[in-house]
């Protein structure tokens, strides 16, 4: 599944060929791809068609991007959710479909002229939708891209990235208190910290050298802050070098794929030795995934 860099990479891609575009025509071809718009495909391009997109936002890894009627302010917003391997290619209007293109969306932008965002998704667990607009709970800018205090009704629940200013790490060090369970999967909890999954997980913690399944009530203020810090010294690093793609599944809005793979210190290097202490990185299951660590570097307390 895409993390934040892989997502902030279709982000900033989409951003200047979007703000202040108008959509001309939307092209539906594969309704599965619309599983989170109830309304339907009609709906959906009605919604749509002659309206100007203000930016394009992320929290997380979550995509939007508000629209509004001419010369009104938006209310509701356009939902990227990429699933598994969901992608968003910028094409000429013309350009030949894409293999699993699942909708085409026709824009016009004062600077760039005729484009088209093309929404391909070959496992089909990605959607696109029309969503309202809600106010942010701490009525603070909703995420990298936005302006404004208003976010999705069906983002509104994801907590906010360690990458956003507004992201508040006293209260994430309180949560970890009163918690017992794992600190990876309280890293992999999007409504206490987003943007991680399970590859930016076992990275963090091979850097921050914490077990995975320690308890998160366990850690101290000074290993839950240098925790923090290696999680964003991870998504930052990922993010400069375009993402991880395995497979070339994630790309940027060109097709291109990013080349943090060769950057894995822990993630998918079962048997190889540690870049820090020379052991093996071992693998144990995990939530049905996967843990990559160095026991040696990562001790169980
Ligand atoms: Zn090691």
């Amino acid at each position: 599944m895409p993390e934040l860099p892989e997502v902030e990479v279709v982000r900033a891609g989409l951003a200047p060929a979007m703000t202040g575009a108008r959509i001309v025509a939307v092209d539906v071809h594969d309704e599965r791809a619309l599983t989170r718009h109830a309304a339907g495909a009609a709906d959906f391009v009605a919604r749509l068609e002659g309206s100007a997109v203000t930016t394009v936002a992320r929290r997380g890894k979550f995509l939007w991007m508000p629209i509004a009627a001419a010369g009104g302010d938006a209310r509701t917003a356009v939902v990227g959710h990429l699933g598994m391997s969901g992608q968003l290619l910028l094409r000429r209007p013309d350009a030949e479909a894409e293999r699993h293109e699942r909708i085409r969306i026709f824009i016009e932008h004062p600077d760039h002229g005729e484009l088209a965002v093309v929404f391909a998704d070959q496992r089909t667990f990605g959607s696109l939708a029309v969503d309202e607009l809600v106010p942010t709970a701490d009525g603070r800018a909703a995420g990298w891209g936005s302006t404004e205090p208003f976010l999705p009704s069906q983002v509104a629940h994801i907590a906010r990235d360690p990458m956003d200013d507004a992201f508040q790490s006293r209260v994430f060090r309180d949560a970890l208190r009163t918690r017992s369970s794992a600190i990876k999967r309280v890293l992999l909890d999007q409504t206490l910290i987003s943007g991680v999954g399970n590859i930016y997980a076992d990275e963090s913690l091979w850097a921050a050298r914490i077990h995975p399944e320690t308890p998160a009530s366990a850690l101290s203020t000074v290993a839950v802050n240098r925790l923090l810090a290696e999680v964003r010294a991870v998504l930052a690093k990922a993010l400069a070098e375009g993402g991880t793609s395995f497979d070339a599944q994630y790309v940027n809005v060109n097709g291109e794929a990013g080349y943090f793979a060769h950057s894995l210190n822990a993630y998918g290097r079962t048997g190889l030795p540690c870049p820090r202490c020379g052991g093996p990185i071992v693998r144990v299951s995990f939530m049905n995934r996967s843990s990559h660590y160095c026991p040696r570097c990562q001790r169980r307390r």
